[in-house]
This record gives structure tokens, sequence and C-alpha cells, in this order.
């Protein structure tokens, strides 16, 4: 298996690779966020640490979910309940505190590996009333018209229509979009809206809940 180990920390990053090595492995080491979403694609497995000098883990994270699959296996000194449970929402296979056995680590690696084998991929086709949402290949069409949209109008359409009859709230939106619930892109939020009501072209389909938040329609006719 050929791993990438995201990681700032020299002495950990080479502690890691030579264990992964020894195990028969092949590590490719970068201490940047930017690298790894650069390097992502040439790895099976991507041991990430949250505290990385150019941005946030749980950034590069969020990122790399919007175009792969590939496990994450979190590694990070953060230990506290919230970050935890994001790294895990935000599509980590694992979250791993350091610091960590090598011997516990690697059985970790195999174990997130064996369950990624076992999960064959499956063609995800979202389908409410005429709106269908291909969760693979991130095309979403309305009756036979493709609507051409924005990663992020997708992945509010997405939500939305996962949750067809439900209000969403604006913080599971930024929640799941933004990955912080409390982020200052409340405002963004908007904008992406509108994109996409102008684009979907029927008013009254993304129906405003006021004060809790939005609701698509389960039988949109
Ligand atoms: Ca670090």
């Amino acid at each position: 298996m050929q791993l990438l180990i995201v990681e700032d920390d020299d002495a950990v990053a080479t502690a890691l690779a030579d264990a992964v090595a020894a195990a028969g492995h092949t590590a490719q080491c970068v201490t940047r966020g930017e690298d790894a979403l650069l390097r992502h694609r040439e790895a099976d497995m991507i041991l990430l640490d949250l505290g990385l000098p150019d941005m946030d883990g749980l950034e590069v994270l969020r990122k790399l979910r919007l175009v792969t699959t590939t496990p994450v296996v979190i590694l990070s000194a953060r230990n506290d309940e919230r970050s935890v449970v994001r790294g895990l929402r935000q599509g980590a296979d694992d979250y791993l505190v350091k610091p960590i056995g090598l011997t516990v680590l690697l059985a970790r690696i195999e174990a997130v590996a064996r369950r990624s084998r076992m999960s064959s991929p499956v063609s995800k086709l979202l389908q409410v009333g005429e709106l269908s949402i291909d969760l693979d290949t991130r095309e979403a069409q309305l009756g036979s018209r493709a609507l051409n949209l924005t990663a992020k109008e997708f992945d509010l359409l997405t939500l939305l229509a996962k949750h067809a009859g439900s209000v969403i709230t604006r913080e599971q939106i930024l929640d799941a979009l933004w990955g912080d619930a409390f982020v200052a892109v409340s405002r963004s939020l908007d904008v992406h809206l509108t994109g996409l009501r102008a684009k979907l072209e029927r008013p009254g389909m993304i129906i405003n809940v006021r004060g809790v938040g939005y609701r698509i329609e389960a039988n949109l006719q």
C-alpha cells in the first residue's frame, strides 16, 4: 500500500515512514496541507496531522472529501471531543490520538484498509421527484435539464435532497458544507442559495422556513 503521510514534525514523520515501511508499505511524506491536496491521487491511504503550517488538517480533509474517497486516518495530538467528532463527520475513516504506539497504529491502518476494500463502490443516485442527483459523477438533473452547478451549489442541493421533506437548519448546512456551524460564512451561504435557486428555475422548490432553515419538497411536481 502507498501511504501519504501529512506531518510537519520531521521526527514524527520519519518514525511513521519507517514503521509503515517495516510493515511492507511505501510512504511519501509532505509537511503542508497544500501538498497533500496536490499529491493525494498517488496514495492508497492518507495519514493526516491536524496542526499543519499552512492550513488546518480538517480543512484539508474537507477539500479531499470533495474529490476522493481515499481512506484518511487523522493522527493528531488534539483529543478534544469536538475535533474528534468533526474529523469523523467530515469523512475521516479513523481518528488516532498522538502519541500512539506504532504497532497499534499499523493495526488500525490495516483495519481501515480492510474496510475500504470491502465497501465496493456503488453508483449512488438520489431521486426526489423530477430531481436526480448522481453522487459519483456529481451531476444533477431536473427533468431532462442538466443543472450546471458549482461545487457548493451541488453540495447544498444534495444535502437538501437527502432530507427532502424535512427542514435543514442554517447551522446544519454551514456545518456540512464548511465543516463548522459557527464560521463567518453565513452570508456566502445566501449567495450559493441564490445561485442554486436561479439555476433550478423553480421558485418555491427550496422553501424558506422562517427562523429555522430550508426545505426541499418531497413531492416535487
Ligand atoms: Ca503538526
